[in-house]
């Protein structure tokens, strides 16, 4: 039986534009913009080799271990607990943030938001690469940027719904001096 690769995916459309194809050196493929407003994984030209790293990174291909075979993989002596509803797991934790006023710049809760704005002010993290609102009247209307700063990180702290691929900040990132 064949593997269902990342050609199957582009061409029964169950591509969701992620990007991960397109971020060196898993993959060659670039990313496009579409007549349907969605970013789509181009893979025109792309040799046999090409296209099977391309397909080892696209979460939708058989060839691409998921989140079980990932949490088994973590190391030596690293092991996580699992349960059948939710996969592979250290520890479940409910919360929200206590403060309103800050609730009001987050989504579900505000934990994520909460817990980057600490490493950033730690020290422990450069920056934080998440979703913006572009302000285009035409095109993508978010992208990813990288925040560096308390307030970059509260100001697009909420969730964001619309067409979003993350291969130019990471391809712009790698190799360019912080962590
Ligand atoms: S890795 Fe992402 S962008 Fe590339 S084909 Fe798969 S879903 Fe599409």
């Amino acid at each position: 039986m064949s593997v269902f690769g990342i050609t199957d995916v582009v061409a029964n459309r169950m591509c969701v534009g992620c990007g991960a194809c397109a971020v060196r050196p898993a993959g060659e493929a670039s990313m496009r913009w579409t007549v349907r407003e969605i970013h789509e994984a181009d893979l025109d030209g792309l040799s046999a080799g090409a296209l099977a790293r391309a397909s080892a990174v696209c979460p939708f291909s058989d060839a691409c271990p998921d989140e079980d075979a990932l949490a088994r993989d973590l190391g030596p002596g690293e092991r996580l607990e699992a349960g059948p509803e939710v996969g592979g797991y250290r520890r479940v934790v409910p919360g929200r943030l206590a403060d309103d006023r800050l609730l009001a710049w987050a989504s579900s809760g505000g934990l994520t938001g909460y817990v980057l704005r600490k490493l950033l002010v730690q020290g422990q993290v450069d920056g934080v690469v998440h979703v913006r609102s572009t302000g285009a009247a035409d095109g993508p209307l978010v992208d990813y940027t990288v925040s560096t700063t308390r307030e970059e990180v509260l100001a697009r702290g909420k969730s964001r719904y619309h067409s979003v691929e993350f291969s130019a900040v990471f391809n712009r990132l790698r190799g360019n001096g912080p962590r």
